[in-house]
């Protein structure tokens, strides 16, 4: 979410982080709160406040995908560096919310390129437009894709030895998702950006041209070429298994055919009608990642903020 995006990022920290929320954002607290998980023997995800980060180790150099926010940065670099002495040379934007590319403009100068969907550098283009110097810049240099988010691209890429493919497959959460997957890992690693929530209501952008139905379609493509064996970063949430994605996809499906099944229903009435006792493993968050929010945009209505 655009404007509100930092707010989103700080509801949608993980459980103990949620004292943190009364911090001010740019507290030292708060640039401590970083987590490193261990994927494979190169790859990690990095826990922080906002997206989860993925993060690469080439003979080379390091490639982050996604940022999180700015006033996070020298705590993410501190957990770059609790695992390698690589310099920081690729960033790897999964779309275009603040809570995932936040710290695009300070990580632009070090960086060789930053690497995301076309639309997401027209997305961030969007939101600069009229602000001051200093909260511009940032902006992806090597765009994949077309404005027409239908068009599915792709776009390998082979740095210090490890090939990293960017996939858009269609709109989704977003009209400029793109999933970054390392199939020659020593575990098969793919992010997913904000495709795929793990264990929490998820939100799809429908002003930043994401839809349910795309969404799905995305994670059933992920479910046709992923292996068992591989470990999933959602954009939110703990690192997942296949199974774990085989169960997102059916809670979309069970809402898709439960709006289907209610047409002229509300967002709310049609949580008071849902079956909540086989999703208690999906996790509302705040008044926003509700149930009643999420009906209104499986409906294809923007929920109306509180
Ligand atoms: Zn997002």
């Amino acid at each position: 979410m655009r404007a509100t995006a930092p707010l989103l990022g700080l509801l949608l920290a993980t459980a103990p982080l949620a004292a943190h929320v009364k911090h001010a954002r740019n507290s030292q607290a708060d640039q401590k709160i970083h987590r490193v998980e261990k994927l494979a023997d190169n790859v990690y995800c990095i826990f922080g406040n906002g997206g989860n980060i993925g993060l690469v180790v080439t003979d080379q150099h390091a490639v982050l995908i996604d940022d999180q926010f700015d006033k996070l940065l020298p705590g993410l670099r501190e957990a770059v560096k609790s695992v390698t002495d690589k310099p920081i040379k690729y960033l790897i934007n999964t779309h275009h919310h603040g809570d995932h590319t936040g710290g695009n403009r300070g990580l632009e100068g070090q960086v060789v390129a930053i690497l995301a969907h076309r639309n997401v550098r027209k997305h961030l283009l969007e939101a600069q437009k009229g602000k001051p110097a200093d909260q511009q810049g940032g902006l992806p240099e090597l765009t994949v894709g077309e404005e027409d988010p239908r068009v599915k691209a792709r776009m390998d890429i082979h740095l210090g030895g490890v090939e990293m493919h960017l996939l858009h497959y269609q709109a989704g959460h977003t009209d400029g998702d793109i999933m970054v997957g390392i199939p020659g890992a020593s575990v098969p690693v793919i992010h997913m950006g904000d495709l795929f929530f793990n264990g929490t209501i998820p939100y799809i952008d429908l002003k930043g041209g994401g839809n349910l139905t795309g969404m799905l379609e995305n994670v059933e493509h992920v479910l046709g070429f992923v292996p068992d064996t591989a470990k999933i970063i959602p954009g939110h949430g703990p690192v997942a298994t296949k199974k774990d994605l085989t169960r997102f996809r059916d809670f979309l499906k069970a809402v898709q055919a439960h709006v289907k099944a209610h047409p002229k229903m509300s967002g709310q009435e049609l949580d008071a009608a849902f079956d909540h006792t086989a999703w208690a493993d999906v996790k509302a968050i705040g008044d926003f990642l509700s149930y009643a929010n999420f009906f209104e945009i499986a409906a294809g209505r923007v929920p109306a903020r509180r």
